[in-house]
């Protein structure tokens, strides 16, 4: 395990440019959730699809450790702004979320007496703390049915309203209409320009342009 993760470890610093304890907590949950679910990591298949609950280099620990990356459709970010994952064993739906233990930022120090600061210990703490002392895991039931989670490649629909392609079955029905999530109000933005502007827009094509949304019948 220690040759493996010194391996990991270098893979997640190439990504980078350099080594950061979050890397280090990246491919130790990582490790984690594979040993916990009973699968190998780093995985060649895609039997293992990881939700990891913030961006950033922690991010990219883990993907080295597991090989779920997003594009591969193996890795999903929901930003919720923690150092957690869960990883989710697509065959049987089993999923375990894993995050740090409390306190792991001072607890790392003691294991590493010889940094120079807090930084430098986190980052030679979190390797050489046992699992138990570093992480705190539970089983979870994800919302949704991991098969929905997962969907299918190749999938493809139109939104009745914006005419947009949609992938991998992720439209919204709706009444009598397909809907993507933004036309369906589940978007993460507003469009800058009124609907008559947006018909200069996409004037090329003006069958795709629809009435505004607030005339969508809900
Ligand atoms: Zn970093
Ligand atoms: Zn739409």
């Amino acid at each position: 395990m220690a040759l493996a993760l010194d391996e990991l470890l270098t893979q997640s610093a190439a990504l980078h440019k350099h080594l950061c304890p979050r890397q280090v907590l990246g491919v130790r949950m990582g490790l984690q959730g594979g040993a916990l679910l009973g699968l190998s990591v780093p995985q060649s298949a895609k039997r293992l699809l990881t939700i990891v609950e913030t961006d950033g280099c922690f991010a990219d620990g883990v993907s080295a450790a597991t090989n779920c990356w997003v594009g591969r459709r193996t890795l999903r970010v929901e930003d919720l702004g923690k150092v957690a994952a869960t990883f989710v064993d697509t065959q049987t739906g089993r999923a375990l979320r894993v995050w740090p233990r409390h306190a792991v930022r001072e607890r790392a120090q003691a294991y590493a007496p010889e940094a120079d600061n807090r930084w430098q210990g986190q980052l030679l703490g979190y390797q050489r703390m046992p699992v138990e002392a570093l992480l705190t895991w539970c089983e979870v039931r994800l919302r949704a049915d991991v098969a929905l989670i997962v969907s299918r490649p190749g999938l493809r629909a139109a939104c009745d309203h914006c005419g947009e392609e949609i992938l991998n079955g992720r439209e919204i029905r709706r009444d009598d209409q397909v809907l993507c999530g933004t036309c369906a109000d589940r978007g993460y933005y507003e469009l800058c320009y009124s609907a008559s502007s947006l018909t200069s827009v996409r004037s090329h094509d003006p069958s795709t342009v629809k009435a505004p949304r607030s005339s969508i019948q809900r």
